[in-house]
């Protein structure tokens, strides 16, 4: 019989997360995801990924505080077993220029996307380490390889998970575990809903393919990246941009 695979997706509710939920389930790997407060959303996620008929639990936690972390990784292994797979895909903006921003927004995004990044990967890695096996893709964006208006604290969170995952990958690879990133340009969820009109305009006319991603394509990558057929792939950057960046 096949091995059973387990994945731990943050921010696995909605949008990006609920498709890598989903097409992980797909592949028959059993599933845990955290979100933050959106609960409904999440018990959507979690109906839809049991459905899919594979062993599956949702909680609430809050990346950014290690503690949760380490309670809901503990709660996750009890319900599920030993995990293989991590996802760092929960993410939050706060938009604006930097003139503009207020302190707490830097703070909020930085806890959210990086350190949220650095708590989750710290608890599994060693987790990871001893048994010799795992694989982790944490979710970066375009703005964190080229930067983007309005979005210094973004940015800067999303270049800071290439940076740390790139010297993790360096730290664990010969433990048998790898470390990549996916880039996402604009994907259609609730996070791009947000864009007032005249900046979905403004992104759709520099996307050579004329149109945003859609999460399941962003999903494709990450269990791509996860898999097997990635097996000699690791510290490496991958864009599901629709050629934005070209
Ligand atoms: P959404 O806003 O649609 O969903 C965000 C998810 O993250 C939700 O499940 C949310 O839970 C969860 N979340 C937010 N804060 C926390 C937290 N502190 N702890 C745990 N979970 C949290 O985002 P997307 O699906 O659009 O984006 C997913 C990832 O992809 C993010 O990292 C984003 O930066 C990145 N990305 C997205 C792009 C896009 O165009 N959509 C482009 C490039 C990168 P809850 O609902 O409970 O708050």
């Amino acid at each position: 019989m096949a091995e059973q695979h387990r994945a731990l997706i943050t921010g696995a509710s909605r949008g990006i997360g609920r498709a890598v939920a989903l097409r992980l389930a797909r592949e028959g790997y059993a599933v845990a995801g955290c979100h933050h407060s959106g609960d409904d959303a999440a018990r959507r996620t979690e109906e839809d990924v049991r459905v899919l008929g594979v062993p599956c639990y949702f909680a609430r936690c809050d990346v950014a505080d290690p503690a949760a972390v380490e309670d809901f990784v503990r709660a996750a292994e009890d319900h599920l077993g030993t995990f293989d797979l991590v996802v760092n895909n929960a993410g939050i903006t706060r938009d604006a220029p930097l003139v503009l921003a207020p302190a707490d927004d830097w703070d909020a995004v930085l806890a959210t996307n990086l350190t949220g990044t650095r708590n989750v990967c710290r608890a599994m890695a060693f987790r990871f380490m001893k048994q010799r096996s795992g694989a982790i893709v944490n979710m970066s964006s375009v703005a964190g390889v080229y930067g983007n208006v309005g979005q210094t604290a973004y940015a800067a969170s999303k270049a800071g998970i290439i940076g740390f995952s790139k010297s993790l990958a360096k730290e664990v690879a010969r433990h048998g575990v790898r470390v990549n990133v996916v880039a996402p340009g604009f994907i259609e969820t609730e996070m791009t809903d947000a864009l007032p009109d005249r900046l979905r305009e403004q992104a759709l006319g520099q996307i050579p393919v004329r149109r945003f991603g859609r999460a399941d394509e962003v999903a494709e990558m990450v269990a791509f990246l996860l898999s097997e057929r990635a097996s000699y792939v690791t510290g490496q950057v991958f864009q599901v941009d629709g050629g934005i960046t070209l």
